[in-house]
């Protein structure tokens, strides 16, 4: 990043600000989300996806800018400007056009950047996560020392493609592609919750931390093929034998609770999540999730974090059992236009963009 987030602002005019995302992923809630508050709407797609909006007028960006290529983004980054624009990230859009380009980019970004560096380093990931007090999955650093069920990660690949598991090396060594880096982690038994946390560092009220405060939106199951409907047709060892493996990849998402004396927990590791982000990276500002397995003896372990919205807040778009118990109708895209129209209205907006 060569440049600062006051450079960018400077050509703004404050009262005009306008919404940018790529049209896929949460689109559709961040569009919604930043209608109901009054923002302007902008929709980067290509071409063959600008017809589907039209069966969704309220999830509809006011305005499209057509991209043959995602990666082309940079291009449009002036005329992104002169709309003034802020860009909500989310999971594809840094997929979509590449990390280099998306901590280069010169538009105003919701959030800190910085944190990409943070979580898409394995390495860095789990400094951040061990280094806040949180349960991770044990990482075995040679196969040869396979003595559990292991989850076999290839490095950058995302939603969960190509993942295997084994439970032996020799299992291991059939399904292994040798040429990829990989990580080998502990298959942890439980069920699985992914948790949907905001955290403002210029909002004083409800759970408050060092600065700022933390709130719980959502949580979601995700919904991934084939693993989650192999039982369907029988048991993983059955259809190992016969050369099928489960795979990881994600479909959908299924809306989920967890049990009410498990969230003091959860709003534990979120604290811890944020004050270790403040100390390591400046914050992760806004939506951050929380990928977790609960264990039978209900403890938590935390596989993964994901810092920026999440495609499991789609269920909410009319808001969710705990975001309805701070103001109905609240989405995580909803949230995200009033964090920034309350920085707008209070002349903070430095302090939560990038
Ligand atoms: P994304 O970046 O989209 O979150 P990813 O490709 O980094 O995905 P993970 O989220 O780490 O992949 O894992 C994909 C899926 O594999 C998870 O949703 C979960 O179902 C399963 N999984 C991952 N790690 C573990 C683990 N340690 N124990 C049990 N299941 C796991």
């Amino acid at each position: 990043m060569v440049f600062e987030i006051r450079e960018l602002l400077e050509g703004y005019d404050k009262e005009k600000l306008s919404i940018a995302t790529i049209c896929s992923h949460s689109s559709l809630q961040i569009f919604n989300g930043a209608r109901k508050e009054g923002f302007r709407t902008i929709g980067i797609a290509k071409e063959e996806n600008v017809k589907f909006y039209d069966a969704f007028p309220l999830g509809k960006p006011d305005e499209f800018m057509i991209v043959d290529d995602y990666k082309d983004i940079p291009k449009l980054a002036e005329e992104l400007r002169e709309k003034n624009a802020i860009i909500i990230p989310h999971g594809s859009f840094v997929e979509y056009l590449g990390a280099k380009k998306f901590l280069d980019l010169k538009v105003p970004i919701f959030g800190n950047r910085k944190v990409l560096l943070w979580e898409s380093d394995r390495e860095l990931e789990r400094k951040w996560l061990e280094g806040a007090g949180l349960d991770m999955p044990k990482q075995i650093g040679d196969p040869k020392d396979i003595d559990r069920p292991v989850i076999v990660k290839y490095h950058g690949a995302k939603g969960g493609k190509g993942f295997f598991i084994a439970k032996t090396y020799e299992e291991f060594e059939k399904l292994v592609d040798w040429s990829k880096p990989f990580t080998i982690q502990e298959f942890v038994m439980g069920t699985r919750y992914y948790l949907h946390y905001f955290y403002s560092p210029i909002r004083e009220d409800g759970y408050k931390l060092s600065k700022g405060s933390l709130q719980l939106l959502s949580m979601d199951r995700r919904d991934e093929t084939t693993i989650d409907e192999l039982q369907r047709i029988g048991s993983i060892s059955e259809l190992e034998e016969i050369g099928i493996h489960p795979t990881f990849v994600v479909t959908g998402n299924i809306p989920i609770v967890i049990r009410e004396s498990l969230l003091p927990e959860v709003f534990r590791m979120g604290e811890r999540i944020v004050e270790k982000s403040i100390e390591l990276f400046g914050g992760v500002i806004g939506p951050f999730c929380l990928e977790t397995v609960v264990t039978e003896d209900l403890k938590f372990k935390v596989f993964e974090i994901s810092a920026r919205i999440v495609a499991g807040t789609n269920p909410y778009i009319s808001g969710s059992p705990y975001s309805d118990l701070i103001q109905p109708d609240l989405s995580t895209g909803r949230r995200i236009a009033q964090e920034i129209k309350y920085a707008q209205k209070h002349d903070l907006l430095e302090e939560i963009l990038s």
